[in-house]
Formats: C-alpha cells, structure tokens, sequence
C-alpha cells in the first residue's frame, strides 16, 4: 500500500505548512513542486513540499529562483496569503503607530535653567511660575497649572527652593 504524496510531506513535515510554519488543515494543503511541473520538476519528495493552497496558487508557475525571492522579500515573517489560522490575510505589512515625541523631563529642565541663571533668579513665587512657564516652553515641552505647582513642590521637598510667603530663595 502507497501513501499519497500530499499524505507523507504532511506527516514528514508534522502537519506544518513549509512556508509559513502554520499548522495546515488537510483542505487547506497542497502539493507544490519547488521547480514547477511545467519547468520539469521531478514528482519526487526531493522536489516537492507541502503547503498552503493559497501560496502553492500565489507561486503558480514561478521558477525556484522566483520563489525565494517572494520568501526573503517577507523579511522571515512570511505569511501564506489565504488568512489561515493565526495568518494574516494579506501579506501587506501592518501600518506603523506615529512615532511618541521624546518626553522632555520638565524638572530637570528647569532644575538646570535655575542653576545657569545665578544671581538673577526669580525672588518672587509669581516671578518663579512665569520663569518656569517660560524656560518649558524654550525647551519645546508644556506644563499645566496644577503641574507647575507640582513642580514648585518638588523643587521645595528637594530643599532646591525656599519659599517664605511670596519669597523665593534658592539652594541649588
Ligand atoms: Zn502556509
């Protein structure tokens, strides 16, 4: 007793479609001849694979040649284009989310301007809040109210500003 070809590249291949690695359902597989029939490919096992109808359909009568390059142009991700399984259902990359602009740390930025300017830092809380607002925007970031009073707090528990009422002082 024989075993049919489409049979015994199924088992050799542990049901596994050779292309894409997706487990292949008997009635989604199909014999195809790495040289194509029509190029005198041999029937034999050496030349034959079983795979995804779909690509098998897709690579038609393309030369070897052809074939791998269809493969590489997949970059090792490829997928059988019939939407099998897990596999996408066309092979055409998903888009790529926007790039997330670098987040600009706010306190260091204005750690740093404090530091820079020496003796004519702000003396004033209302005079810090404007420098601040200003040295934020110079660096290309933003700042809402409640966190520039964050902020403020944070340059006081760090023991960088002192304020006394509506005066600033500073230990940077
Ligand atoms: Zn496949």
């Amino acid at each position: 007793m024989t075993t049919k070809p489409l049979d015994r590249l199924m088992f050799a291949q542990g049901g596994i479609c050779f292309f894409c690695n997706m487990p292949l359902p008997k009635a989604d597989a199909s014999v195809e001849h790495l040289v194509p029939s029509s190029r005198a490919g041999s029937n034999s096992d050496d030349n034959c694979v079983a795979c995804c109808k779909a690509v098998n359909a897709l690579f038609g009568s393309m030369s070897l040649k052809e074939k791998i390059r269809v493969v590489l142009n997949q970059n090792g991700k490829f997928v059988c284009p019939n939407g099998n399984g897990k596999a996408q259902p066309s092979p055409v990359a998903p888009a790529k989310a926007a790039p997330v602009p670098p987040k600009i740390d706010n306190y260091a930025v204005v750690l740093a301007d404090l530091k820079k300017r020496g003796a004519s830092r702000p003396r004033k809380v209302e005079t810090l809040k404007s420098t601040i607002r200003a040295t934020v925007k110079n660096a290309k970031s933003s700042i809402t109210e409640p966190q520039l009073e964050t902020l403020i707090k944070h340059l006081q528990v760090n023991g960088k500003v002192i304020i006394a009422d509506t005066k600033v002082s500073y230990s940077l």
